[in-house]
């Protein structure tokens, strides 16, 4: 039998020289890649802003609508900050679409042809959409944004240049932003527009036909089903077998993207756009987004008198005015925990953690998007590569955010998201012991149904055959190991019905 021995990288600890020879970043890029370094060298300046798809993508990508290399494609901004940013441009044609087959064609989701019915409507859109959706450089993105600003009144709301359009009206030259051609952009525009309008007309047909049912198909998913890379899912699990019930592979993508990615002088841009676009909907508006939220989800759950549980903003002082004029406004659900206070499982639960608090439960509670912006904000900023929610406590982020301003994203800088993970890291880490005492319940009770399901055995032969496996692998102590395992038992039982 092969033994295979894996050192997992610690990028965050990482030189740039040593991520650079990583065999795990050959095709990636970030803020370590030797691209990046000349760009520094270039421009005169150490800040970077690098998105996720820069630095997911190659030193060699180009891109597909202006042609530019990643080295002609970044520049510096006026705040002195090298702009590294790919963006995945859409045919929002595609979304306009979704809308009208919503609207015609679905089905209420207690209907049994419910999920049939959506799934025709899904393979429409490939159909309908003048362009896939690709990844461009950030100025070819914005081309698109600003040639149908330039154009006025006469462009559709939902349409988009597709890639090949876009390279056809712009300029680009190197380190800048792209120059428009205004001339060749209505010509484009006038060409494509006839198409949109024939795509629309077809909307409007295959609508009708859905509507009919003429297109339910049935599927079904529990036949043999594989997903991705067979291998990979196998060497995966013997990797995690090897870590025992508790144990967690450490995050590599996520690690590798926290050491890649680079959020330099994104703040202050953030500042200028808050500052001009503060508005409150008016109650039609506001009633208007409520109704057009009623598909299932937090929103449609939360009661007419809801409030954020960490900023207590109401769903109205929630609601932003986006830049292209669009309300947003979102809730979340996250877990809060509660100490356990059991003494028994206390005992037990401490051979795994020193520190208090541990937690024994939790409750899901409902946060607003901007609550749930500094707390992404905060992983970020944190880098461990552990990503998730469990950075900060709601107790912290309440503290933090105050007297919350309605209609406007919360104000904290990062000096105080520093402040605030330290604050939160121990209630951090009982948050990750709790779901590792969560996954350590659930493998003695699988254990135990392998033996009872799986073989047939009785019950008292099968607990002492998993009792003798999971002492072997080290997830049961020696010395009281059917304590223990019983006590786990009932802990997934009593976590099965949070
Ligand atoms: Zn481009
Ligand atoms: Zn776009
Ligand atoms: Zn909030």
């Amino acid at each position: 039998m092969p033994e295979i021995t894996v050192h997992v990288p610690d990028f965050a600890s990482m030189e740039d020289d040593e991520v650079r020879q990583h065999p795990l970043t050959r095709h990636s890029d970030g803020k370590w890649s030797a691209l990046s370094q000349v760009l520094k060298s270039d421009f005169e300046t150490e800040r970077m802003n690098i998105n996720e798809a820069w630095a997911m993508t190659s030193l060699a990508w180009r891109c597909p609508a202006c042609g530019r290399k990643k080295i002609d494609i970044a520049r510096k901004t006026e705040s002195g900050v090298i702009l590294c940013q790919l963006e995945r441009h859409h045919d929002h044609l595609g979304d306009l679409a979704a809308r009208i087959l919503r609207e015609t064609a679905w089905l209420d989701n207690t209907d049994p042809l419910y999920t049939q019915r959506k799934r025709a409507c899904a393979a429409v859109l490939p159909l309908v959409e003048r362009f896939a959706e690709t990844l461009v450089c950030m100025d070819c993105n914005a081309a698109d944004a600003a040639m149908k600003k330039d154009l006025g009144g006469r462009v559709h709301r939902d349409f988009s240049f597709s890639p090949s359009e876009i390279g056809a009206f712009v300029d680009a030259r190197p380190n800048c932003a792209h120059e428009l051609n205004f001339e060749r952009g209505l010509a484009i525009w006038a060409k494509a527009d006839a198409d949109f309008q024939q795509r629309l007309v077809f909307v409007e047909q295959i609508a009708g036909r859905l509507t009919l049912g003429l297109h339910d198909r049935e599927q079904y998913n529990d036949s043999y089903n594989l997903v991705g890379d067979q291998d990979a899912c196998m060497f995966l699990s013997l990797a995690t077998g090897q870590l025992g019930a508790r144990g967690r592979l450490p995050p590599l993508w996520e690690a590798l993207r926290a050491r890649s990615c680079a959020g330099d002088g994104h703040r202050s841009a953030l500042k200028k756009s808050r500052a001009t676009r503060v508005r409150t909907p008016t109650l039609e508006e506001f009633t208007d987004f409520d109704r057009g939220m009623q598909k299932p989800g937090p929103w449609s759950r939360a009661a007419a008198d809801w409030r954020c549980a960490c900023c207590s903003r109401s769903r109205l002082e929630i609601m932003r005015i986006s830049g292209k004029g669009r309300w947003t406004g979102h809730i979340h659900e996250i877990c809060d925990y509660r100490e356990e206070m059991n003494e028994r499982a206390l005992a037990f639960r401490s051979a795994y953690r020193a520190e208090r608090p541990i937690f024994g439960s939790y409750v899901k509670i409902t946060i607003c998007q901007d609550c749930r912006l500094v707390m992404t904000d905060a992983c970020k900023l944190k880098g461990d590569g552990r990503g998730g929610e469990n950075c900060l406590s709601p107790d912290v982020v309440r503290s933090q955010v105050g007297e919350a301003r309605p209609n406007c994203r919360h104000d904290v800088s990062d000096e105080q998201l520093r402040e605030a993970i330290e604050t939160s890291s121990s209630w951090s880490s009982a948050a990750d012991d709790f779901w590792s005492h969560c996954r350590h319940a659930s493998e003695a009770s699988l254990r135990l149904s392998q033996y009872v399901d799986g073989r047939g055995l009785p019950p008292t032969i099968a607990r002492q055959h998993a009792i003798t496996d999971l002492t072997q692998s080290g997830d049961l102590p020696d010395w009281n190991a059917e304590e223990v395992f019983d006590w786990l038992l009932h802990e997934r039982e009593r976590l099965d019905g949070l």
